[in-house]
């Protein structure tokens, strides 16, 4: 394979040349990752012109009937999509995100649109890696919206906040208790809450909802960026107010955008993405190039010949 066809045929928007140069990103062969890193390198110039959105919520909040209502909205103006998911548990569950096409019938079908099933599993620094570079590659291709789907498990919001633009959290309207069961450290990095399934009796309690939410988050202290989260409800299934949870997000990137903050914190994800990649090949190279001695401190320390400490000096005096 050619990294240079490759990547001219994707830049051209080609999905088969897309599809593949994901595929290499997502592989663990050297040789794989060699062409990879090529052609991110030929696409980088073209990359960056896209407003990323990640969309976190508990399984069956409907992230993926949300997605789809939402991207059947922006591919019906026009707007190229690309949906991606991440989902470190996937290797515990033995289940994956978005692999299941069923899910997204609309979407998937619709020639606007490129949705990307979970990689194969991987530990949270890798599976962040390959969707850090799938978004790049993304936008190579032309999609102006990138959609990425994360479980509600705390490790990998942390992860998904340092790659997006705008964190959306979903949730549900809950009888009395609706304040519980959201982690602080998730609604500090929302910059959008939106209550699903609002049809029904349940518009109601959604609206209830989303005046406590709203009080919730005045309880955090305002971000540099001075945006307000705002709160709001809509129904995925019957594709109401998706239109309103839109204007959001368009309004906060004009918000952004005047100010130059998106730039700011991409320049921010990405200093904070190389210290973490140096400090992960450190660590990496570390232990394998000092398995052997490892391994024989460690006997030591087992043995209480040596307390961790002593052994710790003499791997690094
Ligand atoms: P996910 O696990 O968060 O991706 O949730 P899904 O999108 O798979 O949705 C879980 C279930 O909730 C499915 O049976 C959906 O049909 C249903 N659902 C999703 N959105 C809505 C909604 O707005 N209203 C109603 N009544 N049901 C919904």
């Amino acid at each position: 394979m050619n990294a240079k066809e490759l990547s001219r045929d994707l830049m051209k928007g080609e999905r088969i040349a897309l599809s593949k140069a994901i595929t290499l990103v997502e592989s663990t062969l050297e040789n794989h990752q060699e062409l990879a890193q090529e052609i991110l390198k030929e696409c980088i110039s073209v990359t960056g012109n896209s407003l990323r959105i990640a969309i976190t919520g508990v399984p069956g909040v409907g992230k993926s009937t949300f997605i789809e209502a939402l991207g059947l909205h922006l591919t019906a103006k026009g707007i190229k999509v690309a949906v991606l998911a991440v989902d470190p548990s996937s290797e515990l569950s033995g289940g994956s995100i978005l692999g299941d096409k069923t899910r997204m019938q609309g979407l998937s079908s619709n020639k606007l649109a490129f949705i990307r099933p979970t990689p194969s599993s991987g530990s949270l620094g890798g599976v962040a890696k390959k969707t850090r570079e799938t978004i790049l590659l993304c936008e190579a291709a032309g999609y102006e919206i990138i959609l990425i789907e994360t479980v509600g498990v705390g490790q990998s919001e942390t992860a998904v906040h340092s790659m997006v633009d705008f964190f959306l959290l979903l949730m549900l309207a809950g009888a009395g208790d609706e304040l519980q069961g959201i982690k602080r450290g998730i609604m500090e990095m929302v910059d959008g809450i939106v209550i699903n399934k609002a049809d029904g009796d349940n518009i109601i309690n959604a609206k209830k909802a989303q005046s406590q939410y709203q009080s919730a988050l005045h309880l955090f202290p305002p971000t540099d960026s001075a945006w307000t989260p705002k709160v709001l409800y809509c129904s995925s299934l019957e594709k109401t107010n998706i239109d309103i949870v839109w204007n959001m997000i368009d309004n906060f990137q004009n918000h952004m955008q005047k100010r130059g903050l998106i730039v700011q914190k991409r320049k921010n994800q990405n200093q904070n993405w190389l210290h973490e990649m140096i400090k992960e090949t450190l660590k990496q190279r570390f232990y394998k190039d000092h398995q052997e001695q490892i391994h024989k401190l460690e006997k030591e320390v087992l043995n209480t010949k040596i307390t961790p400490s002593q052994a710790l000096k003499k791997l690094l005096p």
